[in-house]
């Protein structure tokens, strides 16, 4: 048998941005884009479509086929309609086989090989909405047992008619991951669900098994240490785990966080990366001679990530000085129209945080924690403000405006760094859980590190203006 080398998926890699979908820059599309999509790719002879469903709210649930290989392999995507990474990788393999160029033989072994079977968005009307659950407030993958859902009814339909051998059900999971005790973010996440409490393991499980550790090993190579398995707990009312049951080798994808990429378009270069060579190796059979023990070896999901960790800081509270550690998050606020996000950062932790880690971690044990001043001037003197007088009121203490023309606003304006506030008093309050993250840490007095809204500004640099940290 003539194998495709990892060589040249690899080239694929590194040829990716001819193939990335460009109608798709964000997290937060629709179904009328995926439906326009996907009449580009029926227009242009890929792939087949059929309605096989509609949502809650009628929009269409699109199963598409493409390949003539004896392999039947499904894949959905965004069961949960605020999980859109997969989809979006989804629509760059369809570029990726619609290409002619020299990746060919790779294209050609996988359309010969395998008949994909293909429903991306299974929960439109969520995605509308950017929430986890469907229109009638089910979550959809919980609902594999009752199928209460359209949704959920069109996918086991779907799977009960054309009896893959193979399945992958592609999701998002928390940014708040880690690969294990450490500071290593779950980028990737994979489970082969069990089947039966006793999380038996019998072929059909194994299958699924052995493709986690060839896409494991292949996304070692691009995300070293940032790859994770979430936990096998048996859940009948799943789809994986019912899936399994029915002899489909069902693999579950999570896309987690990683540094600096909150749209996920990394990550979804990952899920191209990893279904590519999923894709390969099904065609092949080369996942087969995988030891199933290796998958020991993958690190467990662990709930231990903050987005900013400042460790060992000084704070007075209550009249008493003590040395903490103090936990931020950055939660997500859903912009007009559910087509952005911005982030509210605030305190989410104070105390000691053993086996626990921040994407971004500062050491502050000499240094500290030190209320933002609010500086008092008319509206029309701020809306002149210059990025650097800005960072130079940062300097000085200042981190609130009050406008002291009876105008001030409620919420934080267009990209302007100085969060706007009504308060009376001249300072704020120390640091208290749940309060937004907007502070300073000083030492001798002099301020080294603003957290705006959460995020870390290091005056120790040379800084010449204030990121947008509100979103706006
Ligand atoms: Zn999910």
């Amino acid at each position: 048998m003539c194998q495709v080398n990892l060589k040249s998926v690899d080239q694929v890699w590194d040829h990716y941005d001819r193939y990335k979908e460009s109608l798709i820059t964000n997290r937060f599309f629709k179904h009328t884009e995926v439906v326009s999509l996907i009449n580009k790719h029926t227009t242009s002879g890929l792939l087949n479509s059929e309605k096989i469903g509609q949502s809650v709210k009628g929009r269409s649930i699109n199963h598409l086929t493409l390949g003539s290989g004896k392999t039947k392999v499904l894949l959905w995507s965004q069961m949960h309609g605020d999980e859109s990474t997969a989809t979006m990788a989804l629509f760059d393999l369809f570029n990726f086989l619609a290409a002619d160029d020299e990746h060919n033989d790779l294209r050609n072994l996988i359309l010969g090989s395998l008949e994909l079977h293909i429903v991306p968005m299974l929960n439109p009307d969520g995605a509308q909405r950017w929430k986890r659950r469907n229109d009638l407030e089910i979550d959809v993958n919980r609902d594999a047992r009752m199928l209460v859902t359209p949704e959920g009814r069109a996918l086991m339909n779907l799977a009960k008619k054309i009896k893959p051998e193979i399945g992958f059900n592609l999701h998002d999971q928390s940014t708040l991951y880690a690969a294990g005790p450490n500071q290593n973010t779950a980028t990737i996440s994979f489970l082969a669900p069990a089947y039966d409490y006793p999380k038996s393991m019998n072929e059909v499980r194994k299958s699924a098994t052995q493709l986690i550790l060839t896409m494991n090993n292949a996304l070692q190579t691009k995300v070293p240490g940032k790859i994770a398995k979430y936990d096998d707990a048996f859940d009948p009312r799943c789809f994986g785990d019912t899936f399994q049951g029915m002899g489909i080798s069902t693999i579950l994808i999570e896309s987690g966080g990683f540094y600096a990429d909150p749209e996920k378009q990394f990550i979804r270069k990952l899920n191209f990366y990893a279904l590519l060579n999923a894709f390969v190796s099904i065609a092949e059979k080369t996942y087969a001679s995988q030891n199933i023990a290796d998958y020991q070896e993958i690190p467990e999901n662990s709930r231990s990530l903050y987005d900013v960790l400042i460790r060992n800081v000084s704070i007075i509270k209550e009249g008493i000085q003590f040395r903490t550690n103090l936990g931020i998050v950055h939660s997500q606020i859903k912009g007009p129209e559910y087509g952005s996000m911005s982030y509210n950062g605030r305190i989410e932790e104070l105390g000691d945080v053993e086996q626990t880690y921040g994407y971004d971690e500062i050491d502050a044990s000499s240094l500290t924690f030190t209320p933002g001043n609010i500086k008092l001037m008319q509206k029309s003197e701020w809306e002149v403000l210059s990025p650097k007088q800005e960072i130079d009121l940062i300097r000085a203490g200042y981190l609130f405006i009050k406008w002291t023309d009876g105008t001030s606003p409620s919420g934080p304006l267009n990209a302007r760094l100085l969060n706007l506030t009504n308060k009376e008093n001249n300072t704020i309050q120390t640091a208290s859980i749940g309060q937004q993250a907007q502070f300073l840490l000083s030492r001798d007095g002099k301020p080294v590190y603003a957290l705006l809204n959460g995020y870390v500004l290091d005056l120790t640099k040379d800084v010449t203006a204030v990121p947008n940290v509100y979103g706006y």
